[in-house]
């Protein structure tokens, strides 16, 4: 079989990280432009859409969702269930919402939140066993990269951060910080090298069949304009988007973008 063909038979996710951006008004106000302009036709199986919002915005964008297939996620929910852990969300109130989808990890809670792997992964362990599903983020910073440690560093945030059982829940996500924001997407190669990398890794950590099924999701500045190229790649199993989520339009091109790289593979 050829590795084409394995890339095709995983899971392809678009994903947007609105981070701190969309009050109820402005998530009513998405839906409403994406209803209008969403691919008429059933997206294929395997193509998973989704939006993480603000907290405050979870129940506006499941209302005004409707029947579109976007799922809503949170970008931080706690390890605990409850208890003395000013401004944290935790599972059950985001089960309670109506949410089973997480980012963990992203490089802004690591970055300004004291996020490190050892948390990361106490949180992706405890949502998973939740039963929510998890986009787990890694990504080197420019220093890193620039030190030829990328490929040190993503070992480690998988081997450190990652839960120790596998899951059929479980989305990594590759997001190098240096991309992130910037208008700086990785290339091509540099992406389908780092992506390989994760997918190697990942079969040491669990086995592989495992790292074989396990979507690896590019994020950093995709734009409609470089998302194909990411697509085609054979280690890359969709996007996590920031910028370009926020717009209606690009968000739904980058879905037509997905749809027509699912099909390409059947
Ligand atoms: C992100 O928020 O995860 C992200 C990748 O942002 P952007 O697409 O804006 O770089």
């Amino acid at each position: 079989m050829s590795e084409r063909r394995l890339f095709r038979r995983r899971a392809l996710w678009i994903a947007g990280n609105w981070k701190m951006n969309g009050t109820r008004a402005e998530t009513q106000a998405f839906f409403d432009a994406l209803k209008s302009s969403f691919p008429k036709s059933d997206l294929p199986a395997a193509l998973h859409t989704a939006i993480f919002v603000s907290p405050l915005s979870i129940d506006r964008a499941l209302t005004v969702r409707g029947d579109l297939p976007v799922e809503i996620g949170l970008q931080n929910v706690h390890f605990e269930s409850k208890g003395a852990y000013t401004g944290e969300i935790s599972g059950p109130m985001a089960l309670e919402a109506g949410v089973k989808l997480a980012l963990v990890g992203h490089s802004e809670r690591r970055q300004y939140f004291g996020e490190t792997d050892a948390t990361a992964k106490r949180r992706t362990e405890s949502l998973l066993a939740q039963g929510f599903t998890v986009i787990h983020c890694i990504g080197e910073t420019k220093t890193e990269r620039l030190e030829n440690q990328t490929e040190n560093v993503l070992a480690r945030q998988i081997d450190d951060g990652l839960p120790t059982e596998y899951s059929d829940r479980l989305i990594v996500a590759y997001e190098p910080v240096w991309a992130i924001g910037t208008g700086l997407t990785a290339t091509p190669e540099q992406a389908e090298e780092a992506h390989a990398f994760i997918r190697a890794r990942l079969a040491t950590c669990y086995n592989r069949e495992a790292a074989e099924k396990l979507p690896i999701l590019y994020g950093g500045s995709v734009t409609p304009e470089v998302f194909p190229a990411l697509l085609a790649l054979p280690n890359v199993d969709g996007g996590l988007v920031g910028g370009a989520s926020l717009k209606p339009e690009s968000f739904r091109t980058l879905i037509e973008q997905g749809v027509e790289a699912s099909r390409s593979a059947e």
